[in-house]
C-alpha cells in the first residue's frame, strides 16, 4: 500500500521530443489508475518514469513521501507487467513464478509457499510444472502477473498486459484482474489504449492527447461530465456524435441552433453556460448514440428526420447509421432491438436532452458542465 505523487513531471527524449508534458497527479492508497489514451500520448513513458526505466527530465515522483527520482528501478518496491510476457522458455512455470524471490535469497519453503499462493490466486496450480510453450496466451499473462504478485510490491504497474491476447480472452482476463485487484489490497496502475478497459477497471481514469493530461476522473465522471471535446469522443462507444451548432438567445431562453432546428438546454445547463458570454457562439453538440431515440418520421416531437444508411443488430441491442436530412452530418443511434430497419428507412430521431454536451468549438472545452 502506497501513495504516489507525481509533482509537474516532464519527460524530454534526446531528440529534444517532449513526450510528457506537466504531469500532475496524487495517487492514493489502493487505487487503481488507468493511464488511456491514443498511440504516442506518452501513456508509456509516463508508467515508465515510476517504474525507474525511464530518467525524470523534470518535476518529481514521491513515493510515500519519499523522493524517488534518483531511486533505481530495483530499489523502488514496484513490480511492472508487460505485454509481452517476458517468461524464461527454459524455466517452469513454478521457476517462472519463484525466479525474483531466488535472486532475492528467499529460503526454498517460502518461495514455494508464496508460489503456491500466488498460482492459486491465479488458477495456475494444474500448470505449475508446465514450460512457457506448454500454455496459452492467457495463462502465459497470468505467469506474469504472479511473478509480480509473489513480490507483494508496494505498487503493481501493467503496461498493457492484455493487448496479445484476442478478444475473448481479453474480456476474461479483464475479470480476473479486477479480482486480483480485490484481493491484492494494492496500488495498480494501468496502462492500455482500450476504452472498455479503462472504464470496467479504474478506480480512476487519466486520459492523455499528446502527452497532455485532459481529465482524471472517475468512470462515471468522464462519461457523464467530459471536460472537453477530445475526452467526450474517446470515452464511450459507438463515439459520441458531433454535430455543428450555434448558442442562440431566443424568446427568452438559451438554446442551441442545429441548423433549422433549436433545442432546447436543460435549466443545469442553461445555469452552467451563464456568464461565459456565449451567445452567437459556434459551438459543437455532443450526444451519444444512446441518446439519440427514433421516433416516427412524422411525430412532432422529432428532433429531425433521416434516412437509414446501415443497421447493425448485435442481438440485445443494434446500431443505426442515419443521414440526416438538410445537414450531411451522420448520426449514430444505439437502440433496443424491438423494431428493425432497412437501409433507405425513413425515420425521425430525438435527443435526450439532459445528456446533450455542449463543446466551444474553437478550443474544444466544455461550455454545459
Ligand atoms: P503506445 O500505445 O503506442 O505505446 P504511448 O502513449 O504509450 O503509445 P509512449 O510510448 O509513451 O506512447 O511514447 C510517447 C511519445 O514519445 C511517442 O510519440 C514516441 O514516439 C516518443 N518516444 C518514445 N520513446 C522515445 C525516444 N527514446 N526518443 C524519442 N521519442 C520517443
Amino acid at each position: 500500500m502506497s501513495n504516489i505523487v507525481l509533482k509537474h513531471v516532464y519527460k524530454r527524449y534526446e531528440n529534444g521530443f517532449e513526450a510528457v508534458k506537466d504531469f500532475d497527479l496524487e495517487i492514493e492508497d489502493n487505487e487503481f489508475i488507468i493511464f488511456v489514451g491514443p498511440s504516442g500520448c506518452g501513456k508509456s513513458t509516463t508508467l515508465r518514469m515510476i517504474a525507474g526505466l525511464e530518467d525524470i527530465t523534470e518535476g518529481e515522483l514521491l513515493i510515500d513521501g519519499v523522493r524517488m527520482n534518483e531511486v533505481e528501478a530495483s530499489d523502488r518496491d514496484i513490480a511492472m507487467v508487460f505485454q509481452n510476457y517476458a517468461l524464461y522458455p527454459h524455466m517452469s512455470v513454478r521457476k517462472n513464478i519463484g525466479y525474483s524471490l531466488k535472486i532475492h535469497y528467499e529460503k526454498k519453503e517460502e518461495i514455494e509457499r508464496k508460489v503456491n499462493e500466488a498460482a492459486e490466486i491465479l488458477g495456475l496450480t494444474e500448470v505449475l510444472d508446465r514450460k512457457p510453450s506448454q500454455l496459452s496466451g492467457g495463462q502465459k499473462q497470468r505467469v506474469a502477473m504472479g511473478r509480480a504478485i509473489v513480490r507483494k510490491p508496494k505498487v503493481f504497474l501493467m503496461d498493457e498486459p492484455l493487448s496479445n491476447l484476442d478478444a475473448k480472452l481479453r474480456g476474461q482476463m479483464r475479470v480476473e484482474i479486477a479480482r486480483l485487484y480485490h484481493q491484492l489490497n494494492t496500488t495498480f496502475i494501468y496502462v492500455t489504449h482500450d476504452q472498455t478497459e479503462a472504464m470496467t477497471l479504474g478506480t480512476r481514469i487519466v486520459v492523455m492527447k499528446d502527452g497532455v493530461v485532459q481529465q482524471v476522473d472517475t468512470p462515471e465522471r468522464l462519461f457523464r461530465y467530459p471536460a472537453n471535446q477530445f475526452v467526450a469522443g474517446f470515452i464511450g462507444t459507438p463515439p459520441m456524435n458531433f454535430l455543428s451548432g450555434n448558442v442562440a438567445f431566443e424568446d427568452g431562453a438559451l438554446g442551441i441552433r442545429l441548423g433549422e432546428k433549436k433545442v432546447a438546454l436543460t435549466v443545469e445547463k442553461v445555469r452552467n453556460m451563464q456568464n461565459k458570454d456565449v451567445v452567437g457562439k459556434d459551438v459543437v453538440v455532443g450526444v451519444r448514440p444512446e441518446h439519440v431515440h427514433i421516433c416516427a418520421p412524422e411525430a412532432g416531437e422529432a428532433c429531425g428526420t433521416g434516412t437509414v444508411d446501415v443497421y447493425e443488430m448485435l442481438g440485445s441491442e443494434a446500431i443505426i447509421y442515419l443521414n440526416q436530412d438538410g445537414t450531411n452530418e451522420k448520426l449514430i443511434v444505439k437502440t433496443g432491438t424491438e423494431q428493425s430497419f432497412r437501409p433507405g428507412d425513413r425515420v425521425g430521431y430525438a435527443f435526450s436532452l439532459e445528456n446533450i454536451h455542449v463543446f466551444d468549438k474553437v478550443t474544444g472545452e466544455t461550455i454545459t458542465n
